[in-house]
């Protein structure tokens, strides 16, 4: 962003003023009157309060590759029960990795709503690093999620997996998932997009914050009405944590770009027992919400048992991070 001064204007006064409001403002002294340049790592100022400063004459800003990104407000109200994301209240998902049936649904929809956890997650399709390992119970796991989250008066989010499931997957969600590994898949986002309900992008695991964003724009341009940014650990080059989950990242979207971003910690780190004191450090940083993997016999989970918290560890962490 440039500043441009008018003719007589005091350049340390206007320069005093940038800085006032948060701007790394750079002078930069030319032939003609001094202008000032705002590092990216700055405060993000409407260009209409800078352009209300005694001095300033005009306020150049490169376009930006996801306007309607950068439009969305930082508090978002989702599901058919209404939960505000982004409020004042840290805001749960949890349930299992995968549906496994529709008595198990059941089972743990009500333990969490019992528990304050307004959104039950749970997927349908599981492509697994390994294609012999359990794949999911596909479409008919749908409608188990959504009857138990009916029961039980909770939102879905699910994941959409490929273009073909987005009317069925659209039709049980609140929240429609994009995963980690399909975030740079230009043909699914739109794809989710268009099905009109708000969208929870997952990081790509080794995906920058820009291309994280541009992501997010795909989803709203295709009429997608909100994305809630969800960090799940980047690739790094120590595996002791499994992934490296980017707390930085989260602080840049929830309080530079205010945006809303949640966290799921236990993809991040692939271990329950790691998964409360990263929940904290989540909220510390500025997540308005958890995401979180939770099974009542995670021993006997048909995926992501080592990850998984049983509803008593869920029952905790909550009490704490409420508290
Ligand atoms: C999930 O949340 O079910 C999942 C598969 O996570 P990710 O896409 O982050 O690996
Ligand atoms: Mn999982």
């Amino acid at each position: 962003m440039l500043v441009t001064l008018t003719r007589g204007a005091d350049p340390a006064a206007v320069g005093r003023a940038l800085t006032a409001r948060g701007l790394w403002a750079q002078r930069l002294d030319g032939a003609d009157a001094p202008i000032f340049w705002i590092q990216p790592g700055s405060q993000r100022v409407a260009r209409g309060e800078l352009l209300e400063i005694p001095g300033v004459a005009a306020v150049a800003e490169a376009a930006s590759s996801h306007p309607r990104v950068d439009a969305q407000p930082a508090v978002v109200t989702v599901g058919r029960v209404p939960v505000e994301l982004g409020g004042a209240r840290p805001v749960v998902m949890a349930g299992p990795c995968s549906i496994e049936s529709a008595e198990h649904a059941h089972e743990i929809a009500g333990r969490l709503a019992a528990l304050g956890v307004t959104f039950l997650r749970g997927g349908a399709f599981k492509p697994r690093t390994s294609p012999y390992a359990f794949q999911g119970h596909g479409a008919r796991a749908l409608g188990w999620l959504r009857e138990a989250a009916d029961t039980a008066g909770m939102n879905v989010v699910t994941e959409l997996l490929a273009v073909e499931d987005a009317e069925a997957v659209g039709a049980a969600a609140d929240l429609v998932q994009i995963g980690s590994r399909s975030m740079h898949m230009a043909p699914l986002l739109a794809a989710a997009g268009r099905i009109g309900k708000p969208i929870l992008l997952k990081r790509g695991m080794s995906a920058t914050v820009e291309e994280w964003l541009g992501a997010a724009e795909y989803c709203l341009l295709a009429g997608a009405p909100a994305v809630v940014f969800c960090e799940r650990g980047v690739r790094s080059f120590d595996p002791a944590t499994r992934n490296l989950l980017d707390l930085g990242a989260v602080a840049l979207l929830a309080h530079a770009h205010r945006l809303p971003v949640v966290v799921d910690p236990s993809h991040a780190v692939g271990r329950r027992d790691l998964v409360r004191p990263l929940a904290r450090a989540a909220l510390a940083a500025g997540a308005a919400g958890l995401l979180i993997e939770v099974h009542d016999a995670p021993e006997r989970a048909l995926s992501d048992g080592p990850q998984a918290l049983s509803t008593r560890e869920l029952g905790a962490l909550l009490e704490e991070v409420r508290s």
